[in-house]
């Protein structure tokens, strides 16, 4: 085994020459970075509002298709904004999944809403529709007022928020069908899957609302930043007032109609996320060439490489592979990061974390099962980049 740990490090150095230690992923700021943070700082306008904010939106509804996007200050808050504009309240189930980023969960709690945790498909790592349908037959009863409720706890489930995970689309469609038949709100979390498609159907878009992330280690990044997306005008409107302390406008006076958030994006931040946006298709070529290297070299030697499903499109923003149990994923793990190499386990299980240990989750069967073995690899953009615009 340590023979292809030394093969598998040894590969992950020649991608990334001259590099004494390869991270994860690291960011590049090789296009008009420069130029739009002067010109922000230059036109004082460095807050919440400003020419960046507006620009940042109309590439994002460009880029995923959705009619609306809204600029948040990061996929944290993008995903509790999510969750009140679609009426998610406190007191509310969300069913999640156990095999996702903390944010998602955190989320749901700033609602005051519960989390319940259901499995995910092996293949796409993202919510299982065949996981989700089985909860809701045996858990799950539509009542008089039209909305679902959980039998055992007799909370109403409100919203259901699936993650693709490391950018590699799940199963969006069924889960979809099913939302729409138990009248469930569905709410992507989007956050790592900038540039993933669905056929041509970018993630995010196929929910009500879809949200994303741009903090520092994701494909594109300003720093700290997110976005909504949503077709629906109403849901739109309400986000953007809601995000800029509900005030209504006025040339002079201050009048908030409810209660509001500071959550709109900064023009400094927003300045940053336009000039990475201009080379999202370059960051998108380099790293899908980067994953073909991969996988030829993997199949090579054995090992599982994990690879976008049949129809769809991934980012591929964190590449993954799979060991053969717990025992050598831990192996592996400390040879990597003990030999010049930056790998990453999955995160630890939601369900197993003190805060949601006691909510209800499902078997989590293929979620344990990818946690036992996931190991990630840097995944980085390699210079120099090719078709970059500027
Ligand atoms: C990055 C991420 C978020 C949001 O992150 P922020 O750091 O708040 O921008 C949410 N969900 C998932 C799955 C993520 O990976």
């Amino acid at each position: 085994m340590e023979q292809s740990f030394e093969a598998v490090t040894g590969f992950i150095k020649e991608q990334f020459p001259g590099q004494d230690f390869i991270p994860l992923h690291a960011p590049h700021f090789i296009g008009n970075e420069k130029k739009y943070l002067l010109d922000t700082i230059d036109s004082t306008f460095v807050s919440s509002v400003g020419a960046y904010v507006n620009r940042f939106e109309e590439m994002m509804a460009e880029i995923t298709g959705a009619k609306h996007a809204i600029a948040i200050v990061n996929g944290t808050n993008a995903l509790h904004m999510a969750m009140i504009v679609c009426g998610v309240a406190a007191g509310d189930e969300v069913l999640t999944q156990a095999l996702t980023f903390i944010a998602t969960a955190n989320a749901i709690s700033y609602i005051g809403a519960q989390s319940v945790f259901i499995d995910v498909d092996r293949d796409t790592m993202g919510m299982s529709p065949v996981a989700l349908a089985a909860f809701l037959e045996q858990y799950a009863e539509k009542r008089a007022d039209g909305f679902t409720y959980n039998k055992t706890t007799g909370k109403k489930i409100a919203a259901c928020i699936p993650m693709h995970t490391f950018g590699f689309p799940l199963r969006i469609g069924e889960i979809a069908a099913l939302c729409a038949q138990w009248n469930i709100v569905l709410i992507e979390d989007a956050a790592e899957s900038l540039g993933s498609y669905i056929g041509d159907k970018h993630t995010g878009t196929t929910g009500r609302v879809g949200t994303f992330s741009f903090n520092g280690n994701k494909t594109v990044t300003c720093g700290g930043g997110g976005a909504l997306v949503t077709d629906d005008d109403a849901l739109a409107k309400k986000a953007k007032h809601l995000t800029t302390q509900a005030k209504v406008p006025h040339r002079w006076e201050f009048v908030h109609d409810d209660i509001g958030y500071n959550y709109r994006m900064p023009n400094l931040n927003a300045a940053l996320a336009c000039a990475q946006l201009e080379q999202l298709p370059a960051f998108l070529d380099n790293k899908r060439e980067l994953a073909e290297n991969y996988k030829t070299f993997f199949a090579g030697i054995g090992m599982s490489f994990v690879v976008e499903t049949p129809g769809t499109k991934a980012n591929y923003w964190l590449n993954a592979i799979l060991l053969d149990d717990l025992e050598q994923r831990n192996a592996f793990l400390e040879y990597s990061n003990g030999n010049g190499v930056m790998t990453r386990p999955v995160w630890e299980l939601m369900n197993r974390l003190p805060m949601f240990r006691h909510y209800q989750h499902d078997s989590l069967e293929n979620s344990i099962w990818l946690a036992d073995r996931l190991v990630n690899i840097p995944s980085s953009v390699r210079l120099p980049l090719k078709n970059n615009k500027d």
